[in-house]
């Protein structure tokens, strides 16, 4: 059984997500020496921000298969030592997009009717109901910068409130933007036309003083600004200048370039200001959602699946996870079946993704055939995180293309081996969720590639069947399944046969010993 070490409190939810998949240590009291002396005992590692999981820690872990981070950033997790490892990281990026999203638009409703500054008059004892006219949402024109999981969470709110959303986002599709409603357009045009801008943006060089004194006066006059992304993102004397030229009206932000807001800072005394510190992703239920997402992470590398968040493996789309998922498993199980009936020296591998897969972004699929092609012989443990790198080392080549046309299927992954003197030919598809290899080494079968297998390459003659039966019986091996594929009535044929206990290397070699049987090739999945 799989052992997790977590080492810092995270929520009961995700802690019974992760009893399921292994025996979980929950350590609170360890430093830095006790978690180097006691990590080489666990698979995998569990942590919010206060550990720190350096280069060295990461090396203790000897048996370490994955660390997870409940929560967003891993500044505090040295993946790239992880990476070299073959150490899946997972996190939890999606557990707060609703929060910050909630916050986003608290500020500006908080905003348009002056909450803050109305709920300290009548706290001093005033009654200025017509200081406080405020103005409606609806109608009005929220710009965001950054139409990522969060932005996209503050459109979807904002369109239920009837305001008009633009959006600038480099990255995300026209295709994305519209299913929700927004508008995408350009930087300068979103500063123009905007009546609020919202940030969602990481701090990057390209986004640090993204609104700097030049941006804040192309705004509209009168507008206003929330800001629930990083600090840093928005100059904060060109914003104090603007907010005292009426250049903007308002301002709110949960952000700051230096945190903890000095108590001396003069963004807490501005009238047109409202601060709030860093609360964006403060719910019980991120807290909740932040351990039972890094918790199914955790879980899914542990049994061997592709997590959904991974830092150092290819993102995957929310819109093509539903497609690609069953394909991973595919990809990975055709990958190590093909390495394992490979006995000529490969020269190449080609991918071809039909169908479906055409239409997604394949990187993950084709590092989960590599994965599992490179498994069966690596003497370093092989994930989608290393497989690129222990492919370049090794010199295999893997060349991939598209194509529309997936037969009858609704996608096809084929794998075309060429070896120094032979051609091999697999493909598999998706059926009901369910991963199915319909064509081996050429031949047409359809079997579900897990567990043990048999292959027998031989001569399609009466008896034959049988014989492999009466063999695999008498060595107490149980057939849960048989496929045949022939070239034609008493042609070259394969058997695959799905097993319930592997069969011997002195079975195989018996098998081999019958007069029309070349080849029997023991395969476990
Ligand atoms: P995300 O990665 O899903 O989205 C970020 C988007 O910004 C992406 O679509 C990206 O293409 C876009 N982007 C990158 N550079 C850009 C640029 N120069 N101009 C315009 N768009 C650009 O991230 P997310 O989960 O939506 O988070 C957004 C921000 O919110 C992050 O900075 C994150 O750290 C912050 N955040 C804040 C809190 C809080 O407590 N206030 C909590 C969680 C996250």
């Amino acid at each position: 059984m799989d052992r997790i070490l977590v080492t810092e409190k995270i929520a009961d939810e995700g802690l019974a997500v992760l009893r399921q998949a292994g025996a979980v240590d929950v350590r609170l009291d360890l430093d830095k020496s006790a978690l180097i002396a006691t990590l080489g005992d666990y698979d995998a590692l569990v942590v919010r921000s206060a550990t720190k999981v350096t280069t060295e820690v990461i090396a203790a872990g000897s048996r370490l298969r994955v660390i997870g981070r409940a929560g967003t950033g891993v500044d505090n997790i040295d993946v790239d030592a992880a990476t070299a490892r073959g150490i899946i990281v997972v996190n939890a990026p999606a557990s707060n997009s609703v929060a910050v999203a909630e916050l986003t638009i608290g500020l500006l409703i908080a905003l348009a009717r002056s909450l803050p500054q109305a709920h300290a008059s009548l706290q001093s004892g005033k009654w200025e109901r017509s200081k406080f006219v405020g103005w409606e949402v609806r109608g009005k024109t929220l710009g965001l910068i950054g139409l990522g999981r969060i932005g996209s969470e503050v459109a979807v709110r904002a369109r239920a409130m009837e305001m008009a959303v633009l959006a600038y986002d480099p990255v995300v599709s026209l295709d994305r933007a519209e299913q929700i409603g927004v508008e995408l357009v350009a930087l300068d045009e979103l500063l123009a036309r905007s009546d609020v801008i919202s940030l969602h943006v990481p701090l990057l060089e390209a986004t640090r003083n993204l609104l700097d004194s030049d941006n804040l006066a192309k705004m509209k006059r009168g507008a206003y600004l929330i800001n629930a992304s990083r600090g840093g993102t928005v100059d904060e004397s060109a914003l104090l200048a603007a907010l005292d030229s009426g250049q903007l009206a308002g301002a709110a932000l949960d952000v700051f370039s230096s945190e903890p807001l000095p108590s001396d800072s003069p963004l807490l005394r501005h009238p047109k200001l409202i601060t709030v510190p860093h609360i964006g992703a403060s719910t019980a239920e991120a807290q909740i959602s932040a351990g039972s997402e890094v918790a199914e992470g955790v879980a899914a590398a542990l049994s061997g699946a592709t997590p959904r968040y991974a830092v150092n493996a290819p993102f995957v789309a929310p819109e093509a996870w539903g497609v690609l998922q069953p394909y991973l498993t595919l990809g990975r199980q055709m990958g190590r079946l093909i390495s394992q009936l490979m006995s000529d020296p490969v020269r190449s591998y080609d991918l071809e993704f039909r169908g479906e897969l055409a239409q997604v972004d394949t990187q993950p699929v084709k590092l989960a055939v590599l994965e599992g092609l490179l498994a069966a012989n690596s003497p370093v443990r092989v994930t989608p995180v290393n497989a690129p790198l222990i492919a370049r080392e090794r010199g295999v080549r893997l060349t991939e293309r598209t194509h529309p046309d997936a037969e009858s299927y609704a996608g096809l992954l084929v794998v075309r081996v060429q070896t120094a003197e032979h051609e091999h030919l697999f493909s598999g598809t998706v059926l009901r969720g369910e991963p199915h290899i319909v064509q081996a080494d050429g031949y047409f079968v359809d079997f579900i590639p897990q567990g043990p297998l048999l292959f027998t390459y031989h001569r399609d003659r009466p008896g034959m069947i049988g014989m492999v039966g009466t063999l695999l019986g008498g060595a107490d091996v149980n057939i849960s399944g048989m496929y045949v594929g022939r070239l034609a009535p008493r042609a070259q044929s394969l058997m695959v046969l799905t097993l319930d206990e592997p069969a011997s290397p002195a079975v195989l070699a018996r098998i081999e010993t019958e007069e029309d049987i070349e080849r029997a090739i023991g395969v476990v999945l």
